[in-house]
């Protein structure tokens, strides 16, 4: 199978996308956008409702040295090569989730979320790594107060589930309904 590494995915998202940065290493990550955590890096800084389930890519240092958010003009490359399995509503906009691999209990994904997708990306679709499947979804005026960014989550799901019942119903409530997250950081 491709290779899931973060670092390949970010440099894809930065040459997609023109982003002024010059070095993949100034991607800035607050650790309330890494996998499991419980703290808010938006509004109150609280804590969240849930473990996070995955990584929330939003922030990098440009070549000025300032500190830039991704914005609304974010186009979302897809991970690896797979098939759209299918496509569900989140709390900041959609999500798209994407086959990668499947044996017979179960199939590996990836889930881009937050984001707003173009009338043809719909299950069946084949994507290359690269392809582009969305853009960051604006979120200014939704009550949570939370900066526009994509949500990635790469997940093992239990083929007992259907792909059109892949949603944050089971997605938000991992080891309970055979769904299981992988770190993105690592994969
Ligand atoms: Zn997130």
């Amino acid at each position: 199978m491709e290779s899931f590494a973060i670092r390949s995915y970010l440099d894809t998202i930065t040459r997609l996308n023109n982003l002024p940065i010059s070095d993949q290493r100034e991607w800035i990550f607050h650790h309330g956008m890494l996998l499991g955590s419980r703290a808010k890096w938006w509004a109150d800084f609280g804590i969240r409702h849930a473990r996070h389930e995955g990584l929330d890519i939003a922030l990098f240092r440009n070549r000025a040295g300032a500190i830039q958010w991704l914005d609304t003009q974010t186009r979302v490359p897809a991970m690896a090569k797979g098939v759209v399995i299918n496509l569900c509503r989140d709390f900041l906009g959609r999500s798209v989730i994407i086959r990668h691999a499947q044996d017979q209990t179960s199939r590996f994904v990836s889930v881009y979320s937050h984001i707003t997708v173009p009338s043809a990306v719909v299950p069946g679709t084949r994507v290359e790594k690269g392809d582009v499947i969305g853009q960051i979804a604006d979120t200014t005026g939704k009550k949570s107060g939370i900066h526009c960014h994509l949500h990635i989550s790469i997940m093992e799901i239990a083929n007992k589930i259907p792909d059109s019942g892949i949603t944050w119903e089971i997605m938000g409530e991992p080891d309970l309904k055979g769904v299981k997250l992988f770190n993105p950081m690592i994969w």
